[in-house]
């Protein structure tokens, strides 16, 4: 029996309760210490995400896909119990890219994902789990940061994309870095702010933006971490002299999206990252065409990450750790009895967390 966050996918809904799930045998139990809350959760729960599903014979799915774990138990001589650990979302099909590890590159959609598609989630008290699908926490310290592990492994594989495209003609600037050339980050969530921080990280001038101001606390945090903010509903607008190199989108809003299209440098690169299928059509014109065509504008997605995007994305927070305030993203923390925050964002959240245990 365990406690687990239970939901009813694609329908939506919220639960917690005691719940006894027949689970296949691994070597290693886990039990969370943290899990993050993201839009995915929420549209899982306001049943707004159609490609959410049960387990095969479940009439439930355990919500959760981002945490950081405890080890309970282990069969395995290379993890013993108290080992901080932080499991994978995607799980493989049999396609190409899922048999290399690349199920973040699934090429026919048979891969499964923790707490959304197919497979119970990490929002319950214990579950076994397979080690070859989770990556060490080896700092006792980041045990609370390390919930982020999962939202930046995105980010480190969309620079990745970045740097791919990049490499079609010259992208960075006359003396080789990227300091004179200008990222503007769309959305000021979770995944904006980790890649307005890693934009910055390349040396990029980092703009985020929105359609509306920020609190206090908001623009303090982005000040700290030397990013830029624009609100770009206003005429006070786009903070740097050149146009943009690098589009980042998290918002998924279509209009948003060909509003910063417009505003696009040559050899430009737009990385579409937001999804929100519910947001209104907009439409794109002859111009718009000419424009990307004319200046070489690369339009890429990214989706997930793999394994070694998350080792990478392990590094990188224990650098900013020790060097930015990474902990302020995580701006509220909840007990997993408080079924609420599924239904509402907190005003001002950038990462909402479920504390596990005691
Ligand atoms: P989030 O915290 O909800 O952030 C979304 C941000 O977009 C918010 O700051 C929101 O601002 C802003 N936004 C919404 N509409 C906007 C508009 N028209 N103009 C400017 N900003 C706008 O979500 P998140 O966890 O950071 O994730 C960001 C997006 O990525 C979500 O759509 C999520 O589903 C998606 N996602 C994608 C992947 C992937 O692998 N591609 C992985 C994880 C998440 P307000 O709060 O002020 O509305």
């Amino acid at each position: 029996m365990v406690h687990a966050l239970l939901t009813n996918a694609p329908g939506g809904g919220i639960d917690y309760r005691d719940v006894i799930i027949e689970e296949e045998e691994h070597d290693l139990v886990l039990s969370p210490l943290y899990t993050g809350i993201c839009g995915t959760d929420r549209g899982i729960v306001n049943g707004s995400l159609n490609f959410a599903k049960n387990p095969e014979k479940s009439d439930y799915l355990v919500l959760g896909h981002e945490s950081v774990c405890v080890v309970r138990d282990s069969s395995n001589s290379q993890f013993k119990e108290g080992d901080l650990v932080v499991p994978l979302v995607r799980r493989p099909g049999n396609c190409p890219n899922c048999l290399i590890g690349r199920q973040d590159n699934c090429s026919d959609g048979n891969k499964k994902e923790a707490g959304v598609t197919g497979k119970h989630g990490f929002m319950r008290s214990r579950f076994n789990e397979d080690s070859q699908f989770v990556v060490r926490i080896d700092d006792p310290y980041m045990e609370k940061i390390s919930v982020l592990t999962e939202p930046l492994k995105n980010v480190v594989k969309g620079f990745e994309v970045i740097e791919t495209i990049s490499k079609r003609s010259v992208y960075a600037g006359a003396d080789s870095s990227f300091t004179n050339k200008n990222c503007v980050v769309i959305g000021t969530g979770t995944e904006a702010f980790l890649y307005g921080i890693m934009s910055s990280e390349y040396g990029f001038n980092t703009a985020l933006t929105n359609r509306h101001p920020l609190s206090r606390e908001k623009m303090d945090l982005i000040s700290d971490f030397s990013l830029n903010f624009f609100d770009y509903s206003t005429d006070i607008a786009y903070p740097f002299k050149s146009e943009i190199d690098l589009v980042i989108d998290t918002s998924g809003d279509p209009a948003t999206v060909l509003k910063f299209l417009r505003l696009m440098n040559y050899n430009g690169i737009f990385l579409f990252f937001g999804t929100n299928g519910k947001a209104p059509a907009s439409s794109i014109n002859g111009n718009d065409i000419d424009h990307i065509v004319e200046r070489n504008i690369t339009i890429a997605g990214s989706v997930d990450a793999a394994k070694v995007h998350y080792i990478r994305a392990v590094k990188y927070l224990k650098r900013w750790f020790k060097s930015l305030p990474v902990e302020s993203i995580i701006t509220g923390e909840y007990r997993p009895e408080y079924t609420e925050i599924f239904k509402k964002k907190p005003e001002d959240e950038i990462k909402s967390v479920i504390k596990w245990g005691e």
